[in-house]
């Protein structure tokens, strides 16, 4: 394990990138060009408001390892600010910062009433044992939490990549033990296990998002028309980059909901292909009991995974890492819709020459922000005290039996039982979680596309993302006096 890893800089020559940061940062500056904002204003909006880092060692194989992290805030128009904590062996300021803008962007978008937040420690949780683990995460959160940058009113963290329940069961913990005083204090984190404050739903709640995402794409015949796609998801040939928590979960929906074809799978030791369509769930447990997908004896194994992002196919899902779609493969990218499950997949390079070719991109910031939404949802449980549906469930229920009831009265015949069944639900939970948050992809996506079809000088969903997000956040600022 290292803790001192920089991350190499791609150079000029090699790419023609930009870094991470520099991408989001193009992309909003595209976006604010077709806006007329205050002098002053966008400037405020592009760059994170602070940023903390830091180092602090912990006790372990009979030595002390320093380890090294940040909590980014970009913009607290409102409060908390919010956004994942990532557990990754190269992680650094910039990419933290990049994380974080897009979680202000993301939360506006979709009406969660945050702001934007990330952070990150260098760690590679899979050379540590489970109590390592622990007292990192529980040192990092006493280190955060002093420091204001983590509390259930200021800025409340989440898992990300490389973090899960676990970890947010920690900070829970830790955070609580420093202010025992505080009420509040289990909504410091969401994410958490349901048996300790969490919510139902939530840990498949972004790969539910962007089901629920595609799902309102392919609702709108105009918007599949760009893509030169044929209408419905059923049937389309999906190419899936990444089986982790937000991969797996949408993959796994999307072909026993939607009848959609997983042709294609890849990870980080390879990529997976049939054209008849894989079966999702047996190479997830495959790839656990075997850590990687090498091996799998069900299709064709590809030992260079990237090469099929370039596969034929109806929807690439990059649901991995930033910075996947690039100037140097972009080109060979073959499919004519890209939607975003990971935080920055394409490159601001990419994405420039991937819309004037009309490749169509469902942004990140919207499809992506399943996990946001349904943490929202959590932190309104943790500050009420209480279970969604645990007060109107029963009476739900009986006012179903009593519709039942005047209805055979009135026509004297039997409701069938399937329909009467369906008509006593009462929500539970979960019920409630998932219509809150298909809802909320339904209505952001309306908006976006709104701003899409309606304004001459926006020629991308990204950009009309950005639009709609800007927008929310400038009229925030405004409304309150900057
Ligand atoms: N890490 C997730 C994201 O990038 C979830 C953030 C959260 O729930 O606060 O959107």
């Amino acid at each position: 394990m290292s803790t001192t890893t920089v991350k190499p800089t791609p150079t000029q020559e090699q790419t023609h990138e930009l870094s991470f940061l520099e991408s989001v940062y193009s992309m909003y500056d595209r976006a604010v060009a077709t806006l007329n904002l205050p002098p002053g204003l966008a400037e405020k909006m592009k760059r994170c408001h602070s940023v903390v880092q830091v180092r602090f060692p912990v006790e372990m194989r009979g030595g002390i390892r320093v380890f090294t992290g940040w909590r980014a805030v970009h913009s607290e128009h409102r409060l908390p600010v919010k956004g994942g904590i990532r557990y990754a062996p190269v992680v650094d300021q910039d990419e933290v910062e990049a994380l974080a803008a897009l979680m202000s962007f993301k939360c506006a978008l979709v009406d969660v009433p945050f702001g934007g937040s990330k952070g990150g420690l260098i760690i590679d949780p899979r050379q540590h044992t489970e109590s390592e683990l622990e007292a990192v995460t529980r040192r990092f959160t006493r280190e955060l939490a002093m420091k204001g940058y983590i509390s259930p009113s200021l800025n409340v963290p989440a898992p990300d990549m490389g973090t899960g329940a676990r970890e947010m069961a920690w900070i829970a913990d830790t955070y609580r033990k420093l202010y025992p005083h505080d009420i509040n204090a289990i909504a410091c984190v969401t994410g958490k296990p349901v048996t300790q404050s969490g919510i139902q739903g939530r840990v498949e709640a972004t790969g539910r998002g962007v089901q629920y995402g595609l799902r309102e794409f392919f609702r709108h015949a105009d918007d599949v028309k760009l893509a030169g796609l044929s209408s419905g998801l059923g049937g389309k040939r999906i190419v899936i980059q990444g089986l982790g928590n937000v991969g797996y979960h949408a993959a796994r929906f999307l072909e026993h909901e939607d009848d959609a074809k997983i042709v294609g799978i890849i990870e980080r030791d390879g990529g997976l292909f049939d054209e008849n369509g894989l079966s999702v769930e047996r190479i997830h447990a495959y790839m656990y009991a075997n850590q990687g997908i090498a091996g799998y004896p069900d299709a064709t194994y590809v030992e260079d995974g990237l090469t099929l992002l370039e596969a034929e196919c109806d929807v690439l899902i990059p649901a991995a890492l930033e910075g996947q779609i690039t100037a140097k493969n972009a080109p060979r990218i073959k499919t004519k819709l890209i939607a975003e499950a990971a935080n920055g997949p394409v490159t601001y390079a990419a994405d420039e020459h991937l819309r004037k070719r009309g490749v169509v991109i469902i942004p990140d910031m919207y499809l992506n922000a399943g996990g946001v939404t349904v943490s929202y949802f959590e932190w309104i449980k943790n500050l009420s005290h209480i279970r969604f549906g645990r007060m109107d469930k029963r009476l739900d229920e009986r006012r179903g039996e009593a519709i039942i009831d005047i209805l055979e009265e009135l026509s004297g015949k039997q409701i069938p039982a399937n329909l009467a069944d369906r008509l006593k639900i009462g929500a539970e939970e979960l019920d409630l979680v998932r219509s809150g948050l298909d809802d909320t992809m339904c209505k952001a996506y309306r908006e976006l596309r709104e701003i899409y079809w309606k304004r001459d000088n926006v020629r991308d969903l990204r950009t009309a993302a950005f639009v709609s997000a800007i927008q929310k956040i400038a009229r925030t600022y405004m409304e309150m006096g900057t």
